[in-house]
């Protein structure tokens, strides 16, 4: 395998072939923020958190599943980056109901932690109807709160890749799309055990344990 070298923010990373940029700015003391991206996961580059700019390229590049290449010069906060993951978690957060949103000291939440650390301040965007949906906790395993989800689509990979099930997918289009489980039915014990590594996986609490047995339908 060759080795691969580039600047990132200055700094000379000197990488495998076929890393990608977030790894390669990770081995140089660079954190990028993600929020769909997981390290066994196979990255999918849905949230956008991750932008970078590659010096010659004409738009910001996802750096979770880009692969870094020789000469390569990257700014992980360049203005335009800073500006670009800015809007993005803004219209995240306002598409995203939960106590999050007006807590802003719950530690449930990755996407509140984002916002926080990118001081997105009062909100620019306002959803003319807000995405809501019921609560589901149809077996006593998942707690499902679809309002709260940022279509990260964690779940769906978590569940196929380490699970080996495929529970969930995604339907519908624009504003209405959903990670539904069929042809969106309930998530019952016969579709769903107990692993609930999809939980594990969720950075925003759309998915959870019930807390009530009462809560259970
Ligand atoms: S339920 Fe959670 S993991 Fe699944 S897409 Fe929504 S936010 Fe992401």
């Amino acid at each position: 395998m060759g080795k691969i070298t580039a600047t990132i923010n200055g700094t000379e990373a000197h990488v495998d072939e076929g890393t990608t940029i977030l790894e390669a700015a990770r081995t140089v003391g660079i954190e990028i923020p993600t929020l769909c991206h997981s390290p066994d996961l196979i990255p999918t580059g849905n949230c956008r958190v991750c932008v970078v700019e590659v010096e010659g390229t004409r738009t910001l590049v996802g750096s979770c599943h880009t692969p870094i290449a020789n000469g390569m010069v990257i700014h992980t906060r360049s203005p335009r980056v800073l500006t670009a993951r800015k809007a993005t978690v803004e219209l995240l957060m306002a598409g995203h109901t939960g106590e999050c949103v007006t807590d802003e000291h719950t530690s449930e939440c990755d996407l509140r932690k984002l916002a926080d650390e990118l001081e997105g301040g009062a909100p620019r965007f306002l959803m003319r109807k807000p995405r809501w949906y019921p609560i589901e906790a149809f077996n006593p395993y998942v707690r499902r709160d679809m309002s709260q989800c940022v279509l990260c689509r964690k779940c769906i990979s978590a569940c196929r890749e380490i699970a080996k099930k495929n529970v969930y997918g995604i339907a519908y289009r624009g504003f209405a799309a959903k990670v539904i489980v069929d042809f969106d039915d309930p998530l019952t014990t016969e579709i769903c055990r107990d692993c609930g590594i999809c939980i594990d996986y969720c950075p925003t609490g759309a998915l959870s344990k019930p807390t009530k047995k009462s809560e259970v339908k």
